[in-house]
């Protein structure tokens, strides 16, 4: 599901780099108060919205969702659940269970990630329950490293290989990270939200990503998948059966992933991808391979914001008490504001409710 729950929302299409974008309604500047929503900006390309960007857009429902009531001791790390404090409710995710550990990374900057029992939270969710928020889907953000490539570059929409006999022993396609808040130049995948355009925030690099693409070609492939970590590199390897008269997709996440060094991989440019060597033999010196919609995705990413008090921390949960998170962290309230949540306050399982138009 979505990272985070919204209202009534408007959906528009950047004008600039043609970037989808929701915007809740209440973050939309009018003519008549431009401010503070002046920094609404596009996440993709940071081309500043004015409200006349929003006159076409189409206007999204409201997210649902059913609660189903539970026993609180049966509940399961990473689950969204509806919960109860100052007597409003909230919908948040389950990180903390009775009798675990709450820290911060001792490693991490002013805003230290959040651990339990000594692991990233997010590293505990992945990657069943790892929400996700896209990054990228912009085709020209992806290079050859090869000069001459035997890859060509679509215009539109795909990557395609002149000459599959080619592509065996093939080069690498990398991801190029450009940063929309330092006018386009490279730099690590931060953790922007696109509901949270206007939100004046520092915000930190992400490590957690996955890549979604997909693949059309006469023969079967190895697929490679190259991830960076500041912890090392990590490569997913997968195998697609021939697929020529459609496509197949492949999901790729740097969990699923085993660590492998010297990869074509940094900071700024955190995945690439390719056909392995061992690919079988194709019939024909004209056989082609197609990969289409590379998309890129990042993990939510919990850490205290800077305006958190960070004295409490390390604590153990008693055994009534759990710890929520909301998965918009730049701005969720949770217990890293309110602290420890008693189990009764739970009301049980939250499940989105797929709404049709
Ligand atoms: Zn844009």
């Amino acid at each position: 599901m979505a990272p985070t729950l919204i209202g009534s929302a408007r959906q528009i299409v950047c004008s600039h780099c043609e970037h989808p974008l929701t915007v809740d309604a209440d973050s939309i500047p009018t003519d008549s108060m431009p401010a503070p929503n002046s920094t609404l900006a596009c996440l993709h390309c940071g081309k500043r919205f004015m409200p006349s960007d929003f006159e076409n857009a189409s206007a999204l429902p409201a997210d649902v969702v059913t609660v189903t009531t539970i026993d609180p001791r049966q509940l399961s790390r990473g689950e969204l659940v509806a919960v109860t404090w100052e007597d409003q409710q909230h919908v948040k995710r389950l990180v903390g269970l009775p009798g675990d550990t709450v820290s911060l990374d001792p490693a991490s900057d002013d805003r230290p990630r959040i651990l339990i029992n000594g692991q990233r939270v997010e590293d505990l969710l992945a990657p069943t329950q790892s929400p996700r928020v896209d990054v990228s889907s912009d085709l020209m953000r992806w290079h050859s490293l090869a000069l001459p490539s035997s890859w060509l570059r679509s215009t539109s929409n795909h990557w395609s290989s002149k000459n599959a006999l080619d592509i065996r022993e093939s080069e690498w396609i990398v991801y190029r990270h450009q940063d929309p808040h330092n006018a386009g130049r490279d730099g690590p995948v931060l953790d922007d939200y696109p509901m949270n355009t206007s939100v004046r925030r520092k915000l930190s690099p992400v490590d957690r990503l996955w890549l979604d693409a997909s693949f059309r070609s006469d023969f079967a492939l190895n697929v490679q998948v190259a991830f960076w970590t500041p912890e090392g590199h990590r490569l997913h390897e997968s195998h697609l059966p021939a697929s020529s008269s459609g496509f197949t997709t492949l999901t790729a996440c740097v969990w699923d992933a085993a660590a492998s060094e010297n990869q074509p991989v940094s900071a700024n440019l955190p995945i690439a991808i390719r056909i392995a060597g061992d690919t079988e033999t194709s019939d024909t010196e004209t056989s082609e391979v197609t990969i289409e919609g590379l998309s890129v995705s990042r993990s939510v990413e919990y850490r205290l914001n800077r305006h958190h008090d960070r004295s409490r921390y390390p604590f153990t949960l008693s055994e009534n008490e759990c710890f929520v998170l909301g998965d918009n962290v730049p701005i969720s309230v949770d217990s890293r504001t309110v602290g420890p949540i008693h189990l009764r306050s739970i009301q049980g399982t939250c499940h989105p409710l797929a709404l049709t138009e």
